[in-house]
């Protein structure tokens, strides 16, 4: 347990992120923290790198709506003071705090306060001991090491409460190191890529890492570590968990279809509007817009609800049944419109709703169906000539 929030042991995978304002500023910080915790991240680290880093985790802390860890590095005497101001948690760097009493001495502090820790091996500020043993770089299996001497320290004073990570800023490296310490402990494990970078390449090094690892069943948080606000970072770990459908869907899930020579309406902006306009609220559906109501609304007929573009107007369907039709400018408002009423009152009650309108919306919709196939054939995207052409390579 990390406060109130499990970890590990079948527990749902949590999200972590870190502030970056001086944890002495505890208004800022704490601003930050429910920034974090609006954006959906289960659990905080704030630097504590220096005495008043500590008097304001003191004040952070009883404040707090997530668990607190503090991030320790060098300095041991930072983790006691820590643990003084009540931290939910530790994070100690094996590579920069190396002296074996005063590892042991803030673990016996933690086990007493029954706080669990996180051996926090990173591959950039490895053990230069390790580093010199394993040919002058960083391996998998020299992190793996280093994690190791670190829990023989912890078992010396008999504490478990133990969390590992093995980051690196390369995606190769910390997944085989992930999947060589999984081999050979039964810690939770926290993952992540470090120093992955700016978004969108660094979001997309983290997702490759973390998810990967996630798919093999290895891992129990994680935590983005990108050059953004942070909130980028608990808005990342929580889309990927709900896309992995390894924790309950908060927001939309808003499905698109690529676009091709039979849609009715830019997809592309019609998508990014409803995006927007979905924003923040928190409506856990899944909604699609798609470019004609030709195919769109069977090939999304499993969505809550969506609309499809015919001949300047959207075809709003719920659960795949036609409901009513707009004016294409309204496609969005009504989309999201729909949403909330469903949320609230179920596909039901949205489709008893429709009672007048459905019938109507059901033969509108044939009628644009019916133009589209008359007007663009039912080869819009002229597939039968490149498989045609296909055919005459192959013969
Ligand atoms: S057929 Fe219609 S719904 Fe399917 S990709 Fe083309 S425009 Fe989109």
């Amino acid at each position: 347990m990390v406060g109130d929030v499990p970890v590990g042991g079948g527990a749902p995978i949590t999200i972590q992120s870190m502030t970056i304002t001086k944890t002495a500023d505890h208004e800022a910080t704490l601003q930050q923290i429910y920034g974090l915790a609006a954006a959906g991240c289960d659990i905080v680290r704030c630097t504590c790198n220096e005495p008043e880093a500590a008097e304001g985790l003191a004040r952070i802390v009883p404040r707090s709506p997530v668990p607190i860890i503090a991030d320790i590095h060098h300095q041991y005497r930072r983790a006691l003071e820590a643990l003084e101001a009540g931290v939910h948690g530790l994070r100690l760097n094996p590579g920069n705090i190396r002296k074996p009493e005063h590892i042991k001495t803030v673990a016996r502090e933690a086990k007493d306060r029954g706080i669990p820790i996180r051996i926090g091996v990173n591959g950039g500020s490895l053990d230069p001991a390790l580093y010199d043993k394993y040919g002058g770089k960083v391996t998998p299996e020299a992190m793996v090491e280093s994690a190791l001497q670190e829990i023989a320290y912890f078992e010396e004073v008999d504490f478990d409460l133990i969390k590992i990570s093995v980051k690196a800023s390369s995606v190769p490296l910390m997944i085989e190191a992930y999947r060589q310490l999984s081999e050979v402990t039964d810690h939770p494990l926290h993952l992540g890529v470090t120093e992955a970078g700016p978004p969108p390449t660094g979001t997309l090094k983290a997702t490759a890492g973390i998810a990967t690892l996630l798919a093999e069943g290895i891992g129990d948080t994680i935590r983005y570590s990108l050059t953004a606000d942070p909130v980028e970072e608990a808005k990342a770990g929580r889309q990927l968990l709900e896309a992995m459908g390894l924790r309950e869907r908060k927001n939309v899930d808003l499905i698109a279809c690529p676009s091709c020579g039979r849609a009715e309406v830019d997809v592309y902006t019609v998508a990014q509007d409803a995006m927007t306009a979905f924003g923040e609220r928190e409506i856990p559906l899944q909604v699609a817009v798609m470019g004609c109501v030709v195919n769109g609304p069977g090939e999304a007929r499993d969505a809550d609800l969506g609309i499809a573009a015919g001949n300047k107007r959207g075809h709003l369907f719920v659960k795949g049944q036609n409901v009513m039709v707009v004016p294409e400018d309204e496609m969005v408002d009504t989309l999201v419109e729909w949403a909330e009423f469903i949320h609230e009152h179920g596909a039901d009650a949205a489709l008893e709703k429709a009672k007048a309108t459905k019938d109507a919306a059901r033969k509108a919709a044939q009628e644009d169906r019916d133009r589209n196939l008359g007007e663009r054939g039912e080869d819009a995207n002229e597939s039968e000539a490149v498989i045609a052409e296909i055919r005459r390579s192959e013969g």
